[in-house]
């Protein structure tokens, strides 16, 4: 399953399709935002065929972009078992890069012993796949996904935010707040402020990071706004496995509107 790959098929489809241009208003816009005064890193990169991890090192350094390296865990992905697990760590610490895991299913950690998961630098988790009630999942990030009614999509989405927030082990929420596509031009009617507050709530009781995700363009000003406002600390994260990976523009965008200072980044420790 080319899981982030596809999300990523999915946003250039709909760009094409004029859907995202809503929210992205700087495709229309000339000059580039300024990379921000503080030091920067992309939490959100995906090894792959296209990107070695010498490749996303030489981005990163062409760049002046930090990079942290994140891969899935579970059933369909190459990390299943504790021995999995210890060799993509033990790759990676040759580098100087932090070590991710980009767990997709909950209850994910179970399979894996606490002390080996307490070797890597952090845990970065969406709320995309949605657990059907009968089985299975909802991949809301696919082009198909259907929505017959907003608010109790809304409802279900919410509860499964609060169920990853507050019961799986993670440091960087990412993709918060994407909408799927049927829906995304409702994003300020249907993220209301109760809905907000409660995600900022659980982020800050945890002292989870806020991923500011380059490709989806989330969350917007608005949710940055109140949540560097409660204190919340942010990472920037490009979701990309190929050449893409370290470069920002909308990340950029809202640090500069946002005016966010180094001290609203999240810089896991390395272990
Ligand atoms: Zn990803």
């Amino acid at each position: 399953m080319e899981h982030s790959y596809s999300r990523r098929n999915f946003l250039e489809t709909s760009i094409i399709a004029g859907a995202a241009l809503a929210a992205a208003p700087h495709l229309l816009a000339s000059t580039p935002p300024a990379k921000p005064a503080f030091p920067v890193a992309d939490y959100h990169v995906h090894l792959s065929e296209q990107l070695s991890i010498e490749q996303a090192l030489a981005l990163g350094k062409e760049r002046q972009v930090q990079i942290g390296i994140v891969e899935h865990p579970g059933p369909g992905y190459p990390i299943n078992t504790d021995a999995d697990l210890n060799h993509y760590i033990e790759r990676l610490r040759k580098y100087p890069v932090r070590i991710g895991l980009q767990p997709v299913y909950p209850g994910w950690s179970k399979a894996f012993s606490k002390s080996l998961v307490d070797q890597l630098d952090y845990i970065l988790m969406d709320a995309l796949t949605l657990p059907k009630p009968d089985g299975g999942y909802l991949a809301i990030w696919q082009i198909d996904t259907m929505v017959d009614d907003e608010d109790a999509f809304m409802t279900r989405y919410l509860q499964f935010i609060e169920q990853v927030l507050t019961t799986e082990p993670i440091d960087i929420f990412a993709w918060p707040t994407f909408l799927p596509v049927p829906i995304a031009r409702q994003y300020s009617q249907l993220w209301t402020r109760p809905r907000i507050d409660r995600i900022l709530d659980l982020a800050q009781a945890r002292k989870i990071a806020i991923e500011i995700n380059e490709v989806a363009h989330v969350p917007d000003e608005n949710f940055i706004a109140a949540a560097k406002r409660a204190g919340l600390k942010f990472t920037f994260g490009t979701d990309a496995r190929n050449q893409n990976a370290t470069h920002f523009y909308y990340c950029f965008q809202m640090a500069q509107k946002c005016a966010l200072t180094e001290a609203d980044m999240f810089v896991p420790r390395k272990k």
